[in-house]
């Protein structure tokens, strides 16, 4: 088994405020990782256990200075798919970022598609038109595209058929992700705001999506009249590792040199600082034995 996922928090900096948050359970102040030493953390996770995907994500990674250096020297080994997790509201900058690459699959996050229940949800005014611009934008180029929508205990039937009719036509790919309750969002979001998984299903099904297949974790709908499918996913576990629902598909590298295994903190944390071969190494032998793989 190979990792699936690299996800590089670029920064923790975002210019939404979005109530359930969670910044992927990281907050950090400095940034030490530049792009050849990324680079090189990707080849020796590579060599060591097998890594599929680096993603780029944060808080918002439009806002690391550089953003583009990364994509360039990951995309420069030829070896991973690539993809970045923004939320849409810099047009100009994701046409930079395709100007850099055009292999990359870009994921935007948007909790509605009606001005009033995005501004809600972000917690912000008059950010929608971008986002819709940058869509248009990724569409007119054929860049992948997915949506990734937050489904709320707010979220209507209504606004998520419209979001999952425009995904169909556009033919973006269509994520629904169950809420994410960690240490740092924790304050902002109690246990009784965030819908079950149950309730999500019973919504899509309202919808006239049916469940195909089920895990702990992700739940796959197909439209049968339409042959449109997407995934709801449970995006990290909240139950810590003993009931870990899913391989360990994804590690963390945050930019200020961290490295985790678990987006919950109830695994050990790595640090690199040198970014020394022997130091990678070492780093890489740990995540071995941490995650197991054989
Ligand atoms: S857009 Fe993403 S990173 Fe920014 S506040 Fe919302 S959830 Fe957090």
């Amino acid at each position: 088994m190979s990792i699936r996922t690299l996800r590089v928090l670029c920064t923790p900096r975002c210019n939404l405020n979005c109530s359930y948050c969670c910044r992927e359970g990281y907050a950090f102040q400095k940034t030490v990782c530049t792009p050849k030493n990324l680079a090189d953390f990707c080849a020796a996770v590579d060599s060591r256990v097998g890594l599929e995907r680096v993603k780029f994500t944060g808080g918002e990674p439009l806002l690391c200075e550089n953003l583009f250096e990364m994509v360039e020297a990951v995309g420069d080994l030829r070896k991973f798919k690539l993809s970045v997790v923004t939320n849409g509201t810099h047009p100009a900058k994701i046409a930079e970022l395709i100007s850099v690459t055009r292999e990359i699959q870009v994921a935007v996050s948007l909790p509605a598609w009606t001005r009033a229940e995005y501004n809600r949800a972000t917690g912000t005014k008059g950010f929608l038109p971008q986002v819709k611009a940058s869509l248009k934008y990724l569409t007119s180029k054929e860049i992948a595209v997915r949506l990734n929508v937050v489904v709320r205990k707010e979220s209507s039937v209504q606004g998520l058929r419209h979001l999952v009719e425009k995904s169909r036509i556009d033919e973006w790919d269509f994520r629904a992700i169950e809420m994410t309750r960690n240490s740092l969002n924790r304050k902002a979001v109690s246990a009784k705001d965030i819908p079950s998984l149950y309730s999500i299903q019973k919504r899509f099904n309202s919808l006239g999506y049916y469940q195909t297949r089920d895990s702990a974790s992700t739940t796959l709908f197909t439209n049968h009249n339409r042959d449109h499918s997407f995934e709801l996913t449970k995006a990290f576990c909240r139950d810590g590792c003993t009931r870990c629902p899913q391989d360990k598909s994804c590690i963390w590298l945050a930019a200020d040199g961290t490295v985790r295994t678990c987006a919950w903190g109830n695994k050990p944390d790595y640090r690199i600082d040198t970014w020394t071969m022997s130091e990678l190494d070492s780093v890489t032998h740990a995540l071995e034995n941490d995650l197991r793989l054989p």
